[in-house]
């Protein structure tokens, strides 16, 4: 029999020079159990199908690692809101290995709130059951609109309360990468590089290690590390882009939150947005909206330089010539982002590519989201019913509680639309509009409803949610799930208006 330790690695990080980690303390939960095992990515990671076995729970819950490993906290540094901290690293997470998936692909299998590490600080290492949960249903809500992210594979109840302003449950999250490389990381070689004079040896190390494992068609290219900084802003700008093309926020994109293979990580206090506002901020600790919504992309780039800057020795041994390659391919972020940003709302538009009435339309439309304040995904998913065919009061009614030049300038944006599309139709309209609008999107709301249930040990609310969006894009939605329920902006009452830290 095969048995989920054959399939779990050793992790690629001890490779890295001793620098990049520390041993991770073995800290046996009390009495583990498991809330959510993720058998549809189980099954994607090519695990066994019985694979939930006690041994893994064991493993799963910051218990002994399989036999004759070690778990390993990683080192970072970072800016946090701007401000540059040295010494980051998983305070309360840990690398338990690594797996090979049937497509080739290599994940880490990484635990959060495990127990506390080297790098814990005056951090207790543990993680709240309902932020372990919310961290899955965004992140799978993001894997189920098809956006570059971590996945979630389980979380376990320790059995051990959390203190935090009152008691909660405590829980470790498995997580499922492509890397746990930051910026931060990056940042943190190129820190120790300097404090010991003695050339980018960790930089370098660092850099080969991810070039080796996530852009393999650079290694020995000329230029590779100028060619790797360049692929990994490339993937950050469409990254945002498709942040943005469905009203998330991340909330705390700070350089250690930052991935290297441009997933979306790091799941704290984000958010998608209701009611469209650009400069809508739900993390209660980003009071001067450092990463509002529409301070994503510059906010990407600024990491990015951060980046450049530890990648400069590797870029050329003349510092100006190595800045002025650094700043030219950093260059190439905003033209990558605007691209991927028109191109995707093209396709919600369901507008022909590249067609030169389209710019004018689209700008059209940030005005009217902006005055008419109307439900992002309501918006596009209401158009997509226009484009099948319903009439137009549905959309319109969308601006009614908004005054009524709103109201009006919905019609004119309306008939453009109508214009633009009306000339040469492409049969794949209704499909690329289908495909690109979701019906359901993880509302902050029902997210928190849901999170509050599951902390009285409910968790029928947790896994309904998980299930529709799973297929976020599923239309008509299926009959178990009445219209006006998930899909439904909420009430005034209703309302989050502050994602807390709550970790
Ligand atoms: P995050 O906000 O989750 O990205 O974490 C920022 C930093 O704080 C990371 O270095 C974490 O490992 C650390 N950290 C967060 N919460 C805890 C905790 N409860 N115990 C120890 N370290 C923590
Ligand atoms: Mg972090």
């Amino acid at each position: 029999m095969t048995s989920t330790a054959d399939f779990l690695r050793d992790t690629s990080y001890r490779a890295l020079p001793a620098e990049f980690f520390a041993a991770a303390p073995v800290s046996p939960a009390p009495s583990p159990q498991w809330v959510v095992f993720n058998d549809a990515l189980a099954a994607q990671l090519g695990l066994p199908q019985d694979a939930a076995t006690p041994e893994l729970l064991e493993w799963l819950s910051g218990g002994a690692p399989p036999a004759g490993r070690e778990n390993i906290a990683l080192a970072y540094s970072g800016h946090q809101f701007g401000g540059w901290n040295p010494l980051l690293g998983d305070g309360r997470a840990a690398m338990l290995g690594e797996i090979v998936a049937p497509d080739g692909s290599t994940y880490d299998v990484h635990l959060k709130g495990s127990g506390p590490t080297k790098f814990a600080r005056r951090g207790d290492g543990r993680a709240t059951l309902s932020a372990m949960l919310r961290e899955y249903i965004v992140s799978e809500a993001m894997a189920g609109l098809k956006i570059p992210t971590t996945r979630a594979l389980a979380v376990v109840a320790t059995g051990a309360p959390v203190y935090r302003e009152t008691t909660h449950p405590g829980a470790v999250l498995t997580r499922i990468a492509r890397s746990h490389v930051r910026v931060g990381t990056f940042q943190y070689a190129a820190n120790e590089d300097a404090r010991r004079d003695d050339g980018p040896k960790l930089t370098r190390a660092l850099a080969d290690h991810c070039i080796a494992r996530h852009f393999p068609e650079l290694a020995g290219q000329k230029d590779a590390y100028l060619a790797f900084y360049g692929a990994v802003v490339a993937r950050q700008a469409r990254l945002i882009a498709r942040w943005m093309l469905v009203g998330f926020i991340h909330g705390v994109m700070n350089t250690d939150n930052m991935s290297i293979a441009g997933e979306t990580i790091d799941f704290g206090p984000c958010a998608f947005m209701d009611g469209f506002n650009r400069r809508q901020v739900f993390s209660s600790i980003d009071a001067a909206g450092r990463y509002a919504f529409n301070r994503q992309a510059p906010i990407a780039s600024w990491n990015l330089a951060r980046l450049a800057e530890t990648l400069l020795p590797l870029f050329d041994p003349d510092d100006a010539v190595a800045l002025r390659k650094a700043q030219e391919t950093l260059e190439g972020f905003q033209p990558a982002y605007v691209a991927a940003l028109a191109h995707g709302l093209e396709r919600k538009l369901g507008l022909k590519p590249g067609d030169s009435a389209n710019e004018p339309l689209i700008a059209r439309m940030w005005r009217l989201l902006e005055t008419g304040k109307a439900d992002f995904t309501l918006f596009f998913r209401r158009l997509t019913q226009v484009a099948a065919g319903a009439d137009e009061t549905a959309f319109l009614d969308l601006f009614a509680e908004t005054d009524a030049a709103a109201r009006e300038e919905a019609a004119n944006f309306l008939a453009e639309w109508r214009a633009v599309t009306a000339g040469e139709d492409f049969p794949s309209r209704l499909a690329l509009m289908r495909a690109s609008n979701p019906v359901v999107i993880a509302r902050n709301h029902r997210v928190e409803q849901a999170l509050a249930a599951a902390n009285e040990g409910d968790l029928a609310p947790f896994w309904r949610l998980c299930a529709a969006l799973k297929d976020p894009f599923q239309d008509p939605a299926p009959p178990e799930r009445p219209e006006d329920d998930l899909e439904a902006p909420p009430r005034p009452e209703e309302r989050v208006h502050e994602t807390f830290c709550g970790t």
